[in-house]
C-alpha cells in the first residue's frame, strides 16, 4: 500500500485564497465568543474601543488588542476560561523557562485538533501505521509527551510512551522494540546520540529513521549533528502551551521552515518595539490567534519568538504558511556589554568549530563590566592534547566567535562529560550579573 502524504490532505493542501476565507470565517466567530465568554478580554477590546463587529475578517485583525504572558499571569488560574470549567478535560502547563508557570485548559474538542496537529507532523516525517513512535520527551504537565503521544494514537503508529530521563532503558527499549521515530528535545537527542556511540553502537545498527524535534531553540549545526550521530533525518516541530503545545507548526521532507497549522492558528508577525504587523518576510515576534480552540481561545498572543514567515511554495504540496526556525525568543537575548547575543549564535560557530552542543554560557559583573565565559567540552580525542595546544585552541575558538558576536568572550575548554546533559529543555546560560546589581 502506498505510504499517505499527508494526515488531513484537504486541509494542508488547501488553495491559499480558501485557508484565508476560511480563517476569516472562523476569526469573526471567535471575536464574538472571547468577547462575550471572557470579561477581562473584552475589557481590552472596550478599553481600546472595538466590538466584535468591528471584525469582518483577518484584514481587521490589526484592531484586536494583544494579549501578553503578564497578562496570563494576571488572570491565572481561569480568568480566560471561555466555557464552564465543566466543558473542560485537561489541564497542561508552560515549563516555567521564563518564569511563574502558565496553565492552560482544554476540552476534549482542544485536545482534538491539538493532537491532530501532531499528526500532521508524524506524517509529514513519513511516520504511518507500521512506524513505532519513541515519545522521550516529558509526560505530564509539559506539553510535549502528551502531544506528541496523542498525534502518534491518531496516527495508528505503536507508541512508546517513555517520557524523558533514564536514558539507558530510553537506549534498550529503542533497540529491542525497533523505534522508527524518535520525539524528544534536540539536547535530549544529541544525548540520546551520544550514549549510543558510547555503548558501542553505530548508526547503522539502529533501526530509527525519523526525528521530531522541538520545544526548545536549536541550529542547523545541531540538526547535521544529530543527524550524523543517530543516522536519522532530524526535523523541527514548534508550539507553545499557551496555543495548545507541540504541533501549531511542523517541518515537512523539505526540512526549510515549519508549516503552520493555518486552519486553526493565525499567525502575525509585529514589530515587538511598535507592535505594527510587518510585511511577509520581514524578521519579528511572532503572534499567534486561536481560531477553533474553545476553552482558553487567544487572540493575538504575543509569543517573543522571533522568526520569519513565508509563503513561498513547499515542494511537499502542503500550502500553509511557514515560519523560519525562531532564532531564539526575545527572553533569550542576552545584553552583554552592550551587545545583542543569542545563545544560538554560538552554538552554531562551536559545531562549526567541530565541537558539541555541551556548552555553558556564564554572565558576571566585575567593577561595572560584563565579564563573558564560554565553557566548551574537548572532543574525547583532543582530551590528552597539550596544554599549549588546548590554549590556543581556546584562543582561536575565542576569536571566532568575536568574529560572530562582535564582542569576544573567555574561552574555557573543559574535559569531556563535564557540563551537565540535558532531558528536557536545556539550561546553556548562568547569568549572574543580577546578583550583583
Ligand atoms: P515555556 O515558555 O515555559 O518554555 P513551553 O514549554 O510552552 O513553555 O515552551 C514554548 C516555547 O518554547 C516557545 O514559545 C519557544 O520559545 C520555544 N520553542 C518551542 N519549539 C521550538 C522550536 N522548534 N524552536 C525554537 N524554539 C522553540
Ligand atoms: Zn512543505
Amino acid at each position: 500500500m502506498e505510504k499517505r502524504k499527508y494526515y488531513q490532505q484537504a486541509i494542508e493542501t488547501m488553495p491559499v485564497e480558501e485557508i484565508k476565507r476560511l480563517q476569516s470565517e472562523k476569526l469573526v466567530k471567535q471575536v464574538k465568543h472571547v468577547y462575550e465568554h471572557v470579561p477581562y478580554y473584552r475589557d481590552l477590546m472596550d478599553k481600546k474601543g472595538v466590538k466584535p463587529e468591528d471584525i469582518h475578517g483577518i484584514e481587521d485583525l490589526h484592531k484586536l488588542p494583544f494579549i501578553e504572558k503578564s497578562d496570563l499571569r494576571e488572570t491565572y488560574p481561569y480568568g480566560m476560561l471561555a466555557v464552564p470549567l465543566s466543558e473542560c478535560v485537561r489541564i497542561q502547563s508552560t515549563s516555567g523557562t521564563t518564569g511563574r508557570r502558565v496553565i492552560a485548559y482544554y476540552t476534549q474538542k482542544d485536545i482534538d485538533l491539538w493532537e491532530d496537529c501532531c499528526a500532521r507532523a508524524l506524517v509529514a516525517v513519513g511516520a504511518d501505521k507500521d512506524d513505532v513512535v519513541q515519545v522521550s520527551y516529558g509526560y505530564g504537565l509539559f506539553t510535549g509527551g502528551a502531544g506528541l503521544n496523542g498525534g502518534s494514537h491518531k496516527v495508528g503508529s505503536l507508541t512508546l510512551p517513555m517520557s524523558s530521563g533514564n536514558t539507558e532503558r530510553q537506549l534498550q527499549f529503542m533497540i529491542d522494540l525497533g523505534a522508527t521515530v524518535l520525539c524528544c528535545t534536540p539536547s535530549y537527542a544529541a544525548y540520546l546520540g551520544e550514549s549510543l556511540k558510547e555503548m558501542g553502537y553505530t548508526p547503522d545498527k539502529i533501526p530509527l529513521k525519523a526525528g521530531i524535534f522541538g520545544a526548545e531553540p536549536w541550529t542547523q549545526e545541531m540538526r547535521r549533528d544529530i543527524e550524523a550521530t543517530l543516522g536519522i533525518k532530524a526535523y523541527d516541530i514548534y508550539g507553545l502551551t499557551e496555543i495548545s503545545g507541540p504541533g501549531v507548526s511542523y517541518e515537512c521532507s523539505e526540512q526549510n521552515g515549519m508549516h503552520i497549522c493555518e486552519d486553526h492558528f493565525l499567525a502575525e508577525i509585529i514589530n515587538p518595539e511598535t507592535g505594527e504587523p510587518l510585511p511577509e518576510g520581514e524578521k519579528g515576534e511572532l503572534v499567534f490567534t486561536c481560531l477553533d480552540k474553545e476553552a482558553f481561545p487567544l487572540l493575538r498572543y504575543r509569543t517573543r519568538d522571533i522568526c520569519v514567515l513565508t509563503r513561498k511554495p513547499c515542494s511537499c504540496g502542503r500550502t500553509h504558511i511557514r515560519m523560519a526556525k525562531p532564532m531564539g525568543r526575545s527572553d533569550d537575548m542576552m545584553i552583554i556589554r552592550g551587545v545583542n547575543v543569542f545563545p544560538s549564535q554560538i552554538e552554531s560557530v562551536l559545531i562549526t568549530e567541530g565541537f558539541t552542543s555541551n556548552y555553558e554560557i556564564r554572565l558576571g559583573r566585575v567593577n561595572n563590566s560584563d565579564t563573558f565565559d564560554v565553557y566548551v567540552e574537548l572532543p574525547p580525542e583532543q582530551f590528552d592534547d597539550s596544554v599549549k595546544t588546548i590554549t590556543a585552541k581556546e584562543k582561536s575558538l575565542a576569536a571566532a566567535l568575536r568574529t560572530m558576536l562582535g564582542i569576544g568572550p573567555t574561552v574555557h575548554l573543559v574535559p569531556p562529560k563535564t557540563i551537565a546533559r540535558s532531558e528536557g529543555k536545556a539550561k546553556r546560560v548562568i547569568d549572574e550579573r543580577k546578583l550583583h546589581d
